[in-house]
């Protein structure tokens, strides 16, 4: 690890003015991705920010929609009585994520930040795109069974790691951030971008921006949600396929609203809404639940060491919705 300057602060405006002041310098809170790729020599901040101070940890609860402050601590959110009636998805993806030391560390904010797990990226010596623009793409011709399978581009095929986000890009989450002019919500699709050729920016952030928040609204459809990941094991492992999907039935069974996100077989937490459009107003069946799936993985693209992907994916998105039906 390289050396660099630390420095608190204890205000949204401070942090802010921080990130702009110093070109290279990261913020860190609870540590468990910063410390990681620092080791690693990913990241090399001249400057790190520590925002442990600011009052962002509250999980606040309004009429319409509840607000989970960038700084609360994922395992506190799992726990949360509130998150656990309402969204079901969400508390389910935060127990299965990670190992239970890391949930009391990690924030909101930094599990949305996460970096992926391709090994090329954090090795520090293969060709990679994401890490060293233009230099190519070792993983490509190398190990990609963990690999995504939607929305790859040429320059990069990196699945996004997290659980969480798959969770909230279902449950119709914004993204709150803190930037000039005051605060500007994003939806997860509109957060995160796809690698495209330039794999190396992978949110809407710009430097000074401050997530300060996840804002979810309340609906019936949000509180039938479930959260289904495969893995090659029980616990602290990512997933080789998850599924975070809500039904929401009106009387008679048929199926009113419906969510689909996928996680571990893309890029980016994947909503599917071709899949979510066949099942809004039909009547749940096998047979209905195998056509959503199908259409979920359409144009799946994959390499040798990932083709069982796209079939585990549709199996899991049957399964969760039969769970949920
Ligand atoms: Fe880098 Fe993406 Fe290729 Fe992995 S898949 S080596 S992160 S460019």
């Amino acid at each position: 690890m390289e050396p660099f300057d630390f420095q608190s602060v204890d205000s949204v405006a401070g942090a802010r003015a921080a990130l702009l002041e110093h070109p290279t310098a990261q913020l860190i809170a609870g540590g468990t991705t910063l410390i990681d790729l620092m080791k690693a020599g990913v990241e090399r901040p001249a400057v790190v920010i520590d925002i442990n101070r600011l009052p962002l940890a509250a999980i606040d609860v309004y009429a319409d929609r509840v607000r989970i402050g960038a700084l609360a601590r994922n395992a506190d959110v799992a726990a949360d009585p509130t998150i656990a009636r309402e969204f079901p998805a969400l508390a389910q993806a935060l127990a299965a994520s990670a190992s239970g030391q890391l949930r009391n560390m990690a924030t909101v904010g930094g599990n949305l930040l996460q970096r992926t797990r391709c090994s090329y990226f954090r090795d520090n010596v293969s060709r990679c795109n994401k890490h060293r623009p233009g230099s190519g793409c070792d993983a490509r011709d190398g190990q990609s069974r963990s690999h995504a399978v939607l929305g790859t581009s040429e320059a990069c095929i990196a699945t996004h790691p997290g659980d969480m986000a798959v969770a909230l890009a279902a449950l119709d989450a914004k993204v709150v951030v803190a930037r000039e002019g005051g605060e500007e919500r994003f939806t997860l699709d509109s957060f995160y971008r796809l690698p495209e050729d330039t794999p190396e920016r992978e949110t809407a952030l710009e430097r000074g921006d401050l997530i300060v928040a996840v804002e979810i609204p309340f609906a019936a459809l949000y509180r039938r949600s479930h959260y289904l990941k495969l893995r090659d094991r029980a616990s602290f492992e990512f997933a080789l396929v998850a599924v975070a999907a809500c039904l929401e039935f009106v009387e008679g069974g048929t199926i009113a609203r419906s969510r689909i996100a996928l996680g571990g077989v893309a890029t980016v937490p994947w909503r599917a809404h071709d899949a979510e459009r066949v099942l809004d107003g039909a009547t749940p069946s096998e047979e209905l639940f195998r056509r959503a799936a199908d259409l979920a993985l359409h144009g799946a693209v994959t390499t040798s060491h990932n083709a069982f992907k796209p079939e585990l994916a549709r199996r899991a998105i049957v399964r969760a919705l039969r769970t949920l039906a």
